[in-house]
């Protein structure tokens, strides 16, 4: 699998940074994770939206589906000939692209409704998720594939979710909003770099990559501080970058 990070702000664009968004690759395949607001503009660097086969979103935050907005108008009046999207997504995100684009939008799109331990099959990616510890709704999303696992935390705190979804991944790419542990951070919302390290160790993933670190907080600031306390390979989600797992 090769995974294509389009987007890994925490929380709101950092200054020419978008939110959340990868591309996961496999076999000519194209799963979209996660839409986050500023990301479609990067994706045009690897692919184009008619060219995507489905999405997977998260949860209901705008860091994580604004611009699936935008995708969905480029693939209704741009490229009206191609197949159906097919999506991925609990009742709550749904129910908010609904609002956004109007229910006219199953006339191209193929919604799989998840719940808590949904299992779904997308072309060569066998995934499966699991509700993580955030206010709305959540999935976190295990993917095999080529004999490998990613794994992703979406938002979440510390949860044994995260953990059992996690377990023996070869790739983890987890959320550290926050990189100092702090008894003000709100408790079932996001995760520092300390919390995602013992995440990954706990679960026993071969790779930690850490994402989401929200501005004023630096992202290299994060890295470095994951690589001196985690005891397992650490890199950090850096925008275009892509990534073998
Ligand atoms: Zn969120």
């Amino acid at each position: 699998m090769r995974l294509l990070v389009l987007g890994s702000a925490g929380s709101y664009p950092a200054p020419a940074s978008a939110c959340s968004s990868y591309l996961l690759q496999h076999d000519g395949y194209q799963l979209l994770i996660d839409a986050g607001n500023g990301s479609m503009s990067n994706l045009y660097n690897f692919t184009t939206p008619a060219n995507l086969d489905a999405v997977f979103l998260s949860h209901p935050h705008i860091d994580h589906l604004a611009d699936f907005v935008g995708i969905y108008h480029y693939r209704k009046y741009v490229s009206v000939s191609k197949e159906r999207l097919k999506v991925f997504a609990g009742s709550k995100t749904l129910g908010l692209l609904e609002s956004l684009v109007g229910s006219e939008m199953y006339d191209i799109v193929d919604a799989t409704v998840l719940d808590n331990e949904a299992r779904f099959e997308a072309g060569p990616f066998v995934a499966s998720v699991a509700k993580m510890a955030h206010p709305v709704q959540t999935f976190g999303l295990r993917v095999e594939s080529g004999g490998k696992v990613f794994a992703y935390s979406a938002d979440t705190g510390p949860c044994a979710s995260l953990e059992a979804l996690s377990e023996e991944a070869d790739f983890l790419l987890c959320e550290s909003t926050w990189v100092e542990d702090s008894d003000s951070h709100p408790k079932d919302l996001h995760m520092t770099v300390s919390q995602a390290v013992s995440a990954a160790r706990n679960a026993n993933a071969k790779k930690l990559v850490i994402t989401h670190v929200a501005y004023p907080n630096s992202p290299f600031v994060a890295l470095a501080r994951a690589r001196e306390i985690g005891e397992l390979p650490v890199e950090h989600a850096f925008e275009l970058e892509e990534h073998s797992i």
